[in-house]
């Protein structure tokens, strides 16, 4: 089985549509680590179509400020700006969706989905002193987490440097051990905060053990525009093209 792994696509419709042609034919089932929306200008395009092709989504901390479950009073300006413009752009059923996904951690057999942390959905995994002990509570797991929307991770043992390659799409591949506790970030389809501004996603091979982590360039522009058509705060567009 062959998995797309989805994270933080803060209602970016340019970067999910690129991400899906440049990955189309080459998997099986999709899975989402949360942040569906905030930040982006299109809540209800990304929503409707998580909602329709995605089985197995968990909940992010902008989901539950967006749809209401939580007040957004510990948000940058910003970042509660944007919560509250896309509570109030919603349809609905995207906002009793939302409301109503489950939070992480979920098991899904091949592997563990978190949004930030086994521990806390909340927490952000930054450096190896967040990392360690998670890699305990992983319990030879390998967990796929999101949150930082920078694409890369932690593992226990050393990287077989003979089994990472560089990809086409200029990310690297890697083969995972199994039994071994593994965290890994697919990186963020719709805010890359890793001074790339391309969209991230990773698939992972179940079979195979491999872990391909991408990127893929989108329409930039037209979503910049968008969010500043859309009144928000036009630092969220210009983020985008930064990487951060
Ligand atoms: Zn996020």
């Amino acid at each position: 089985m062959v998995y797309l792994i989805l994270s933080d696509i803060h209602a970016n419709w340019e970067a999910l549509e690129a991400v899906l042609k440049h990955a189309a034919g080459r998997y099986d089932q999709v899975c989402c680590l949360g942040d569906v929306v905030g930040y982006g200008a299109d809540p209800n395009a990304v929503t409707d179509w998580v909602r329709t092709n995605v089985p197995r989504v968990i909940r992010g901390n902008h989901d539950k400020a967006c749809c209401g479950l939580e007040d957004p009073v510990l948000f940058n300006p910003v970042a509660r700006f944007a919560a509250e413009w896309t509570r109030d752009t919603l349809s609905p059923e995207n906002r009793d969706y939302l409301w109503n996904l489950a939070a992480g951690p979920m098991d899904h057999g091949d592997f563990l989905m978190v949004h930030g942390s086994l521990l806390d959905e909340d927490q952000y995994l930054i450096d190896s002193q967040d990392a360690i002990p998670q890699l305990g509570a992983a319990g030879g797991r390998l967990v796929f987490f999101g949150h930082t929307h920078v694409q890369g991770g932690f593992l226990l043992s050393p990287l077989d440097q003979e089994e990472a390659a560089e990809n086409s799409s200029g990310g690297t591949t890697i083969r995972v051990a199994r039994g071994e506790s593994q965290l890994l970030n697919p990186g963020s389809v719709g805010q890359p905060r890793d001074l790339r501004w391309e969209a991230a996603y990773a698939l992972y091979d179940s079979e195979r053990q491999l872990v391909e982590f991408a990127r893929c360039p989108y329409d930039l522009a037209t979503a910049q525009r968008k969010i500043r058509e859309a009144g928000l705060p036009p630092a969220l567009a210009d983020r985008l093209g930064e990487g951060r």
